[in-house]
């Protein structure tokens, strides 16, 4: 159930007793090949297939997220990649949780699309059930359901290169393959990567660093085929701990 879809009465039937998926994303450069919206397509999409699974409700995506960082997504230094403070961020998500549970929701998941967002998204699940005591949330996101041996066949062709580095790369590319081809950019896919992977943060920092793509790995790796082989590990992987966790 997609609840922007819902009317008033339909919302009110569900809202008790559905576990709530709030996807959670960016506004953010993902190279020549990919648009803005990546970090936002892709844990919706994954969202919606879990909770027609468990018969649980979405909430509409939160589509800007906190400001990207060199070493996991370029930087803010490209044209398009629109973020918020994370003091901003966290209240947008806290003002969600805190509206939805004013109707009766109680089992929430954040669905998190984006690196940077964790620790303002975590923030939030904290501060929310301070107050809203027989509430619970689960965080997390897609990547965390993935098996070991998922990720090494994933990778067995090119190597992995950690998560942070994962940015408009193999799996954000093989996602959008499968869910949203039109958007790709075949004949633009690249492989790119920092020349000297930094072991420091620089505020301002250096620009030359960086690499000039926007891509952080190496995305003519990715295929719908491996797209599909995320989804249907993803999907069952977070049916199951949502089970797990809120018995539905
Ligand atoms: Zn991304
Ligand atoms: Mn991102």
């Amino acid at each position: 159930m997609k609840v922007g879809e819902l009317t008033w009465q339909e919302y009110k039937e569900h809202v008790q007793k559905s576990v709530i998926f709030l996807p959670v994303g960016s506004t953010e450069q993902h190279g020549p090949h990919l648009p803005l919206n990546v970090d936002q397509i892709c844990p919706t999409r994954i969202a919606e297939l879990a909770a027609e699974e468990l018969g649980a409700m979405v909430l509409p995506t939160i589509p800007y997220g906190y400001k990207s960082q060199p070493e996991s997504g370029g930087g803010q230094y490209f044209p398009g990649t629109t973020s918020l403070n994370g003091s901003t961020l966290m209240n947008v998500v806290l003002d969600v949780l805190r509206e939805t549970y004013r109707h009766g929701g109680r089992k929430f998941v954040l669905l998190n699309g984006h690196y940077e967002n964790t620790y303002f998204l975590k923030e939030a699940a904290d501060l929310f059930v301070r107050d809203a005591k027989d509430a619970r949330v689960m965080y997390m996101t897609w990547v965390d359901v993935l098996e070991q041996k998922v990720v090494d066949e994933i990778f067995a062709d090119c190597g992995f290169p950690g998560w942070d580095l994962e940015h408009a790369a193999v799996t954000e590319t093989s996602l959008m393959l499968y869910f949203e081809p039109g958007l790709v950019r075949r004949e633009k896919m690249v492989d790119d990567q920092f020349q000297e992977k930094p072991t420091y943060a620089m505020f301002p920092p250096d620009l030359d660093k960086i690499p000039k793509t926007g891509v952080l790995y190496k995305a003519t790796y990715a295929s719908r085929e491996k797209g599909e082989m995320l989804v249907k590990h993803i999907v069952p992987g977070i049916v199951r701990v949502v089970r797990q966790e809120f018995g539905s």
